[in-house]
């Protein structure tokens, strides 16, 4: 396995004297064979700028430091891929800050590419190549005419051809699982936000954040339009807003207003569920899914990335086992991260909280974060460092009812939220 590097150019080379090497948390790290596959489609390999590789001398079989202009390189994994590695290498100018992405490992060997990850779930749905532009360029015109007033279609129009957001265009096709933004808000200021970020901290958000509240009536057109199939699925809380359930109460009377017309497809929240009496009230208008972001079940940790703002960890608890009781399929957004998430006292802490809030599949997110500036923040390590592999297989273990996944799914039948309530 040659190391990977790249030229000044971000031209892309093996080096066929160094063995590539890994990073857990700051800890460089050996690659096992069983933690490689080959690089999925749908991924991407990026030079890292103002970094150093750091490879196996094959000779000496020592660790160093490769010079001469030379960057590391790492792949950005589609979904359905988890990450097991960071690259191996130090940063050549400390002051600089990577941007907001999932940096894996990533080798040369037997003339291909190949990555430190898992394949968790199915990448079919969520492969940018299954996205048509062309077809997609049609729809958004067909419903921008067709609801000519409504500003959130405009809004997702630019999320679904100028970002390319799966869901957003996902809203446009009337397929899968597509997207309803409903807030500017947020009672949280995560380290690492992708729709909004503090002037100096370094880091640019990826996509800039609502600015207006839409009604009951905008919610209600994308919701009826896209929940014609029975296994659709129509989300608040996307990367290009807050937290929706700062907007409670134009959500609660809009799925008021859906089901009163259709039970087709399901009504999830992707949420941070801080806001318990408002996750509660949109739990009893009848949702059917709910995905709550979390990166820690440690309050030390959890509040150094989430910043929370009038709501602790409790809440959060309290949100989702309110949900879980309620019939609701619940899941998590696990924020993961190699040397991080795969320390003792993590996976007891988070293996706690599954069971005490009875949640149904665990979404693997790979952190797309500047890893040096993430784990300044964060408690140093207390127990062992499991690795990322073994992880996975204990939660496996442990929580033999959980799906381990990677993104939002349609409950299997007898987990449906329907079947209970009508
Ligand atoms: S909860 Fe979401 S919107 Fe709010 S700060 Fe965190 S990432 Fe950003």
């Amino acid at each position: 396995m040659n190391l990977v590097y790249a030229d000044e150019h971000g031209n892309v080379f093996d080096h066929p004297d160094y063995v590539g090497l890994g990073r857990s948390g700051d800890m460089i790290v050996e690659i096992m064979e069983e933690e490689l596959i080959p690089l999925p489609n749908g991924a991407t390999l990026v030079s890292l700028p103002f970094t150093r590789p750091i490879g196996l001398n094959g000779k000496t079989g020592e660790m160093e430091v490769l010079k001469n202009g030379v960057q590391a390189v790492g792949a950005l994994l589609p979904q359905g891929f988890t990450r097991l590695c960071l690259p191996g290498y130090v940063k050549s100018d400390k002051e600089q800050k990577l941007p907001l992405f999932g940096y894996t490992a990533v080798v040369w060997k037997d003339g291909e590419f190949f990555v430190t990850a898992e394949q968790c779930d199915d990448p079919e749905r969520w492969d940018p190549l299954n996205c048509d532009q062309q077809e997609l360029q049609v729809r958004v015109e067909g419903l921008l005419e067709k609801y000519p007033d409504n500003r959130l279609y405009k809004h997702l129009s630019n999320c679904a051809l100028g970002y390319e957001c799966l869901t957003a265009s996902n809203t446009f096709l009337g397929r899968w699982e597509g997207a309803v933004p409903v807030s500017y808000s947020c009672n949280a200021g995560c380290f690492g936000c992708i729709s909004e970020q503090p002037e100096d901290s370094g880091f640019v958000a990826p996509q800039t954040r609502m600015n207006f509240k839409p009604t009951v009536d905008e919610l209600v057109e994308i919701m009826l339009e896209h929940l014609q199939e029975p296994e659709s699925i129509i989300s608040f809380g996307q990367g290009c807003e807050g937290e929706p359930s700062t907007q409670a109460k134009i959500i609660v009377e809009a799925m008021k207003q859906v089901r009163s017309r259709t039970s087709n497809g399901f009504i999830n929240i992707n949420t941070n569920a801080g806001l318990t009496d408002f996750m509660r009230a949109i739990v009893d208008a009848g949702l059917d899914l709910m995905r709550v972001s979390t990166i820690s079940a440690l309050d030390e940790h959890y509040n150094a990335y989430y910043k929370p703002r009038g709501y602790n960890l409790l809440n959060v608890e309290k949100s989702l086992k309110y949900a879980t009781d309620q019939g609701v399929y619940t899941s998590i957004n696990y924020l993961i991260f190699p040397g991080v998430t795969d320390r003792e006292e993590e996976i007891e802490a988070m293996l706690g909280f599954c069971k005490r809030t009875g949640l149904k599949l665990i979404q693997m997110r790979n952190l797309n974060i500047d890893p040096e500036s993430y784990l300044s923040i964060i408690p140093k390590p207390q127990g062992e460092i499991y690795g990322m592999k073994q992880m996975l297989d204990i939660f496996r273990q442990e929580l033999p009812e959980v799906v381990i996944g990677s993104y939002t799914h349609v409950p299997p039948p007898e987990l449906r939220r329907k079947q209970l309530l009508r």
